[in-house]
C-alpha cells in the first residue's frame, strides 16, 4: 500500500489522479496570531502557500485557489455555544482573559480580533465542504484549519473555533447521511470526537501519540462513541518513538477497515504535521516522506469509500521552516493529484524568501532521505510483544466488533 516497496497496491475504483482540487486561501488567514514566542505561528501557512506556488502545484489546471467568506454567527452556533462567541468577541476586543472559556491562558493567549480571524478560518472550511458537497470540486483544502481540540464552549490547544466540527455539521444539516474524519495529527481529535461522540452520522478516527505521555489526555483506545453511537469513534494511541514504518502499518491495520465499514459520503482529514520527529511538542518520529505516505493513502481511501468526496484540513505542527511547509505542499500536491518527486529540490527563489522571512536555511530537498518506507503489512502477521501492535490489538479489539468487525482478521 505504501509505493513501490509495498507488497499489496490495491487498484481503486476511480482515480485519483486530475481531481478538481479546490484550494480556500486569503493572507488574512494569518491573523490568526497568538503573537510571539507561541508555537504557532502563522509564517508556516504562508511559507507552505509560498512552497506550493513556486513549485507550480497552485497553477495547475484542476486547481483553483478561492477567498470565501467567515463564518457567521449560525454557522458558528451549529458547534459553539452562544456565550462562548460573545467572550470570543469580548476577549478579542478588550484584550482582557476569559478563564471559563479557556481564553488568556499560556496555550491560548487572547489577541485582537481574535473572534474575526477564528472565523475566517472555519468560513475556509465550509467553503471547502460547500465545493466538495456541491460537486464543484472533487476535492478541498484548507491549510490553515483543523483546530481540532476547539470545544463548544471553550478554547484548547490553540483552538478557537473548531471548523472541521462546523464543516461536519454543515454537511449533515445539508443532508449528509455519513461523513468520517480522519486525524492524524501527533495529538488526539478530541474536540471533534467530542461533538460528535453520541452522533452515529459521523465517525471520528485519530492516530496519535498515547494520551499518557501527550495533550490532551484523551483517545485511548476503549473511547468508541457513545450510546446509540457505539463503534463511531476510533482511536489509535501509539507509543513515544513510533516511526514512518510502524505508524504506517498501524494506519494500514485500522483506518482502511473502520472506513469501509463505515461507508461515509464525505471523507474530512485534519494532517498535523506535529508527528514529525523534528517538532518541538510531541515525540513521534516520522519524516515528511512517512507523512507523503499517509496523504497518498488517505486520498485513495477518499475514492475507494466516499466517492472521491475529500476535504483536507491542516492541522498542529510547529517545525516552522523543517518540517510545515514541505509536508503540507506534499499533502496540496497529492490532492492535486500531482504528487511531488520526494527527490525535487526546493526552489531558489523559496529558500530566498524563508530567509528574508525568518532567517533560517530552508531544506534543499522535498525529501528527509527517507523516501522509500518499507511497511511490513498487517496482512504479514503481527507480533502481540510489540507495543506498536499492541496499541493497533487494542484499537481493534475495542471497536472493531462494533463495527461487524473481526479484530483479529487480517
Ligand atoms: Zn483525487
Ligand atoms: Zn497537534
Amino acid at each position: 500500500m505504501w509505493g513501490m516497496s509495498s507488497p499489496s497496491a490495491p487498484p481503486s475504483a476511480a482515480s485519483p489522479e486530475n481531481c478538481g482540487l479546490r484550494v480556500l486561501w486569503d493572507e488574512r488567514l494569518t491573523a490568526y496570531d497568538f503573537g510571539p514566542g507561541h508555537p504557532m505561528n502563522p509564517v508556516r501557512v504562508e511559507l507552505t502557500m509560498a512552497l506550493a506556488r513556486d513549485l507550480g502545484v497552485l497553477d495547475r489546471p484542476n486547481v483553483d485557489v478561492r477567498a470565501f467568506d467567515a463564518a457567521d454567527d449560525a454557522l458558528l452556533r451549529l458547534v459553539h455555544d452562544e456565550d462562548y462567541l460573545a467572550a470570543v468577541r469580548q476577549a478579542g476586543t478588550t484584550g482582557l482573559a476569559q478563564p471559563r472559556h479557556g481564553l488568556g491562558t499560556a496555550d491560548n493567549p487572547v489577541f485582537l480580533n481574535m473572534h474575526d480571524a477564528s472565523a475566517l478560518v472555519v468560513g475556509a472550511s465550509v467553503a471547502g465542504a460547500r465545493a466538495v458537497w456541491e460537486g464543484e470540486a472533487a476535492h478541498a483544502a484548507n491549510i490553515s484549519g483543523g483546530l481540532h481540540h476547539a470545544m463548544p464552549g471553550t478554547a484548547s490547544g490553540f483552538c478557537v473555533y473548531n471548523d472541521a466540527a462546523v464543516a461536519i455539521r454543515w454537511l449533515l444539516e445539508q443532508g449528509a447521511e455519513r461523513v468520517a474524519y480522519v486525524d492524524v495529527d501527533v495529538h488526539h481529535g478530541d474536540g471533534v470526537q467530542a461533538v460528535f461522540y453520541d452522533d452515529p452520522r459521523v465517525l471520528t478516527v485519530s492516530l496519535h501519540e498515547t494520551p499518557r505521555t501527550l495533550f490532551p489526555g484523551t483517545g485511548f483506545p476503549n473511547e468508541t462513541g457513545g450510546k446509540g453511537a457505539e463503534g463511531t469513534a476510533v482511536n489509535v494511541a501509539l507509543p513515544p518513538g513510533t516511526g514512518d514504518a510502524a505508524w504506517l502499518r498501524a494506519f494500514d491495520a485500522v483506518v482502511p477497515q473502520v472506513l469501509r465499514a463505515f461507508r461515509p459520503q464525505v471523507l474530512v482529514t485534519q494532517h498535523g504535521a506535529d508527528v514529525h520527529a523534528l517538532d518541538p511538542l510531541a515525540h513521534l518520529t516520522l519524516s515528511v516522506d512517512g507523512q507523503r505516505a499517509a496523504y497518498a493513502a488517505l486520498h485513495r481511501l477518499a475514492h475507494e469509500v466516499a466517492g472521491g468526496r475529500w476535504l483536507v484540513t491542516g492541522g498542529g505542527g510547529y517545525e516552522l521552516v523543517q518540517v510545515v511547509p514541505r509536508a503540507w505542499t506534499h499533502l496540496l500536491a497529492e490532492a492535486a493529484g500531482a504528487p511531488i518527486d520526494p527527490e525535487a529540490a526546493t526552489p531558489d527563489e523559496w529558500r530566498a524568501f524563508v530567509r528574508g522571512r525568518t532567517d533560517e536555511i530552508a531544506p534543499r530537498r522535498m525529501t528527509d532521505g527517507t523516501a522509500r518506507v518499507d511497511v511490513r503489512t498487517w496482512e504479514s502477521g503481527y507480533d502481540p510483544a510489540n507495543p506498536v501492535d499492541q496499541a493497533v490489538l487494542a484499537t481493534r479489539r475495542a471497536v472493531f466488533p462494533e463495527l461487524g468487525l473481526d479484530p483479529l482478521d487480517v
